[in-house]
């Protein structure tokens, strides 16, 4: 399995951020991953296409060297609202991710989410090593075989029925917040067919939350494209049947705390494209507005070698050069 080359040669490769966002204040992202492993091939992945699906489970890194990236993260005294493990790919296949929470959960009181796709919920032992997490964050695209085939494009052997039932049987077990992410795509899950039938998964899965998320980066596939405003509302309304739905709403940068902003900016890049208005939004931000610094820093990061750009829908984005 390939490893990302650029994420070994950095001082960190595991522990990014904090970074903003609306559902998870100042948190702090462990990837557990190598760049991208993965038991399905998203249509919307910001991360690229997966190439070999990944779906046995491996410590693909030892354990100690990534609680020692947290611990030392932790004594900097940067404000963390959330620890989040994530992937580059699918969060769960790192075997033993239950042994990191606890040691994580000795080591202080911030809570943990884990952000997952949620495909190996059929797995006893998955689900067991989730119980200590303070969230947990799958995904739930469609609430038909057929949607799941065209939005998640699973690897052999993954259906949809295994995949709402892996859910529905964490939810019994799991007394946590549990917060279930929706992707909605525009004429792809976004029509009220599909969200009537999304409903009707959701509410035997019975999340504390439904988060409503949208595809506002480049997606691996060309096809994917924003809702129009209507029918996210119409998506909240009907999903609302079946739990409180957060309104979707884009993340925001946190670079105030960065000590070294060509590591920091590098860390977000090599996990997801970066709108060109974010990162100078955040930069304005971290220099209280002083506007010839933003543009020095923008073009120093620029001539670093380590960035290329991509423009979509009329939006320039920052991608792993
Ligand atoms: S979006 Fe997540 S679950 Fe889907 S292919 Fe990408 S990494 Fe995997």
């Amino acid at each position: 399995m390939p490893l990302d080359r650029k994420r070994e040669q950095g001082p960190l490769k595991h522990v990014f951020g904090p970074v903003s966002s609306k559902r998870l204040g100042q948190s702090l992202g462990v990837d557990l991953l190598p760049m991208k492993s993965c038991t399905w091939n998203c249509v919307y992945c910001q991360i690229g296409r997966t190439k070999h699906y990944v779906t046995d489970r491996c410590e693909f890194y030892p354990a100690e060297e990534i609680l020692k990236e947290i611990r030392n993260a932790l004594q900097t005294g940067t404000h963390i609202d959330w620890i989040t493990f994530v992937g580059s790919g699918e969060t769960l296949l790192y075997k033993d991710i239950g042994y990191l929470i606890e040691e994580v959960k000795k080591m202080t009181a911030i809570p943990v989410a884990v952000i997952t796709n949620g495909s190996l919920f059929h797995l006893e032992e998955v689900r067991r090593e989730l119980l200590h997490a303070d969230a947990v964050l799958p995904s739930l695209n469609a609430g038909s075989e057929e949607l799941y085939e065209r939005i998640d494009r699973p690897a052999s052997g993954f259906t949809f029925q295994q995949h709402l039932d892996g859910l529905v049987r964490f939810r019994r077990e799991y007394n946590g917040k549990l917060w279930v992410e929706v992707m909605l795509l525009k004429g792809i899950n976004d029509s009220d067919e599909a969200l009537y039938e999304l409903a009707g998964a959701m509410k035997q899965v019975a999340p504390d939350m439904v988060h409503l998320v949208l595809p506002t980066r480049p997606a691996s596939e060309q096809q994917v494209a924003l809702p129009d405003e209507e029918r996210i509302d119409r998506a909240v309304a009907i999903l609302s049947t079946a739990a409180p739905v957060l309104h979707p709403a884009k993340g925001s940068m946190d670079l105030s705390c960065a000590t070294d902003l060509l590591e920091a900016v590098t860390a977000i890049v090599s996990r997801h494209p970066i709108q060109d208005k974010e990162l100078s939004d955040a930069l304005f931000a971290r220099f209280s507005g002083d506007q010839a610094q933003v543009e020095q820093v923008m073009k120093e990061l620029s001539f670093s070698g380590r960035f290329g750009t991509v423009e979509r829908g009329g939006d320039v984005y920052w991608i792993p050069s």
